[in-house]
């Protein structure tokens, strides 16, 4: 009894240690079905911004595995942003093209989506596409107030670097963006509003 339960443990650290190996191996798909729900959620890009993973977004917050399902929340960016349903259905059918077939994907409003939440690798991915990353969003303490004033925004040129540009409207192809032209080099560009 005592051998066969050694036996077994050995299994166990014998695998693990197998596992460990593998994932220190660069490029090698990870093992734990954590591990590949987190994987599969982190390949799923904006539907508006393709350079962007919801990772990178900060729209997915949390992947985990509930009573064997693979449980995700997101928080979505803008509030009424027709790309949230498409974030959700391309969720689901990246987790299921990874095996998980009844993958929950839940909701979650508070804390509000802030693009302060975009993370360094994203606001690379945006200027490496020649979109203006957004600045700090604002800090609202009590009611907001609505202006209609254009935001000032302290930008330079996604192409040439230089700050004298000028805003061109405040709705891009998409809500979230506003669009600006360099004065310099005249080259027109994407920026993502901060909220
Ligand atoms: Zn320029």
């Amino acid at each position: 009894m005592t051998a066969a339960l050694q036996t077994h443990e050995s299994i166990i650290r014998d695998g693990r240690d197998d596992r460990d190996a593998r994932s220190a191996d660069a490029g090698s798909s990870p093992a734990e079905p954590l591990d590949r729900a987190r994987a599969a959620a982190a390949r799923v890009t904006d539907p508006e911004m393709p350079m962007l993973t919801l990772v990178d977004l900060g729209v997915l917050r949390d992947v985990a595995i509930e009573d064997g399902r693979v449980v995700t929340t997101i928080t979505p960016t803008y509030s009424g942003c027709p790309a949230m349903a498409t974030m959700r259905d391309d969720l689901q059918r990246e987790l299921q093209d990874a095996g998980f077939e009844d993958a929950e994907v839940r909701v979650s409003l508070t804390p509000a989506w802030t693009s302060d939440w975009i993370t360094e690798e994203g606001r690379k991915a945006l200027k490496g596409a020649g979109i203006s990353p957004p600045g700090q969003a604002p800090r609202h303490q009590g009611p907001v107030a609505l202006t209609l004033m254009p935001t000032n925004r302290a930008l330079t040129c996604t192409l040439c670097g230089s700050a004298n540009v000028k805003l061109s409207s405040e709705f891009g192809p998409t809500a979230c963006k506003a669009m600006y032209q360099c004065l310099d080099c005249l080259e027109p560009f994407q920026h993502v509003k901060e909220i």
